[in-house]
This record gives structure tokens, C-alpha cells and sequence, in this order.
């Protein structure tokens, strides 16, 4: 028997002991292989099956926490029991709870004015391509020419400093994402979550959180001691997760197994 199926096992155990579990996950790499074109990164059907089986089942809470803007992973995911945390969590929406970080709100005209500036110049960098969010912006750079590279830099530094603004910037795989300087990230994100839904039920709750980037790695840091994490891939080293799954196959296998035994009336 693999680490995965004792995992769904002790899970199935745990919610027919009258335990409930907090089922979070990221998104792109995680459910859905990393693509060249983020836009390309559709959820496959049987998963999207998994996940509304899950959503469905009593015991258990499904929520996806992405750096992806809230509309845009719920159109992707489109389960509508499930709480969906965008931005890297600046923004929650579930039933019956919503929640913007008030820092980020305070920013928000300041990172729409670098949005506007900087999609305005980008038509004069082949390939660069500015993606709009509700609490920052995503740089896209993967079309663009290596000699261009400084180019996209010089423009987004110019944007950043015409606005002011105190902001983070960092580079994801060929894209740099902007958002609030604010200290609240995906471990913040999932404690916040949790605490909504212990304060709702008195069940003891399990959270099991799945990822495979370092912006998870905050939820795993967070959750240490405290929940089950699982990173996803086999490239990085290091990780503070508690287990690993090689690939998004293995995610799916590990959701698909769960669903079956406790998403379409069985064991919980
Ligand atoms: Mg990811």
C-alpha cells in the first residue's frame, strides 16, 4: 500500500470518528501541469468530478488558495461549495465568508495605476504581456526576446516609481507578480480559513494542505506541527512539507481515491 492510500485511509478513519477535514489546495502546478501559457491551464473533468464530489461530502471543507486572481480560479475550478482564497490570499470568498486584506485594499488604486501605465507600454515590447489582478499584477515575460528582457524591467521600474507605492516584487517562472507590501501570505491565508470554520463547528478538524511552489511553502511552515502538508514535484530539495506527490498525477490519484471513499456516499 503507497504513503498516498494510508493517507486517504487515516483520513477516512479520522471523519468516521466524527472528525472533519479542511481540504486546501494551490492551483497551477498542483491540479493542473505548469503550461507555457497560464491561460492554457485548464482543470481536466474527472478532477473537476473529484473536487465536487468532495465540496459535496458533509465531513469535508474544500478551499484553493492561488496567486491567480479570485475570478479567474473560480471560473477554472468552478465548484460553488468550495471557499476560493486569490491573490495569494489577499482575498477569500466562500459560502457564507469574505475577507480583503484591508493593507491590500489600501493599495488597490495605487496597483491599478501601475496596471494601466504599464499595459499601455507594453505594446511597445514584443511578447510582454501585463495581467491585471484585484490586489496586484502579473508581468509575463516568456514571449519576449532575451534582448528585450531590460526593457520590461526599465518599464516596470518606471511604472513603480512614477506611483510610489510601497509594493513587493518578485519573479515566478518567466513572470514577475506586484502586489501590496503587506504581511500576509498563504500561511496567513489558511489560518484564517480555519479558524472561520472551527468557530462554525465544534468537530475537531484536520487541515491537509497541497502545493508545490515556494509561495506554499509559507502554508507549510504554518501548518507545521499543526496539519498535513504535501508538496507537490520532485524538483526542489528543500521543502517544509510533511510529504511529497512526484506530480499533478499523483494529486489526482490522491483526490480521486478520497472522493471515492468519502465524496460518493461511502465510508464518511
Ligand atoms: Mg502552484
Amino acid at each position: 500500500m503507497s504513503d498516498a492510500s494510508c493517507l486517504v485511509t487515516w483520513l477516512i478513519d479520522w471523519m468516521a470518528g466524527g472528525g472533519s477535514l479542511l481540504l486546501l489546495t494551490d492551483y497551477d502546478g498542483t491540479l493542473t501541469p505548469i503550461v507555457d501559457r497560464p491561460d492554457e491551464a485548464w482543470l481536466a473533468e474527472a478532477t473537476r468530478n473529484d473536487l465536487q464530489a468532495l465540496a459535496r461530502s458533509p465531513r469535508i471543507h474544500l478551499a484553493f488558495v492561488s496567486g491567480r486572481d479570485l475570478a479567474d480560479l473560480r471560473e477554472r475550478i468552478g465548484v460553488r461549495e468550495a471557499i476560493y482564497a486569490g491573490c495569494h490570499g489577499l482575498e477569500i470568498e466562500g459560502p457564507g465568508l469574505r475577507f480583503r486584506h484591508p493593507g491590500a485594499e489600501a493599495q488597490q488604486e495605487t496597483l491599478n495605476a501601475i496596471s494601466r501605465e504599464l499595459s499601455l507600454r507594453a505594446s511597445t515590447v514584443p511578447g510582454m504581456r501585463v495581467e491585471p489582478k484585484r490586489f496586484g499584477l502579473a508581468v509575463h515575460y516568456r514571449h519576449v526576446k532575451r534582448d528585450q528582457m531590460q526593457r520590461v524591467e526599465m518599464e516596470l521600474a518606471r511604472a513603480i516609481q512614477q506611483t510610489g507605492g510601497r509594493l513587493k516584487v518578485f519573479h515566478g517562472s518567466a513572470v514577475i507578480e506586484i502586489q501590496p507590501q503587506v504581511g500576509w501570505n498563504k500561511g496567513d491565508c489558511v489560518l484564517w480559513i480555519r479558524d472561520v470554520i472551527q468557530r462554525a463547528s465544534s468537530a475537531p478538524l484536520m487541515v491537509l494542505y497541497l502545493g508545490d511552489d515556494w509561495t506554499d511553502e509559507h502554508a507549510f511552515e504554518t501548518l507545521a506541527g499543526q496539519g498535513i502538508t504535501i508538496k507537490v514535484g520532485s524538483d526542489a530539495p528543500a521543502s517544509r512539507a510533511g510529504y511529497r506527490l512526484p506530480d499533478v498525477a499523483g494529486v489526482r490519484k490522491l483526490l480521486s481515491a478520497l472522493a471515492d471513499r468519502a465524496g460518493r456516499g461511502g465510508d464518511a
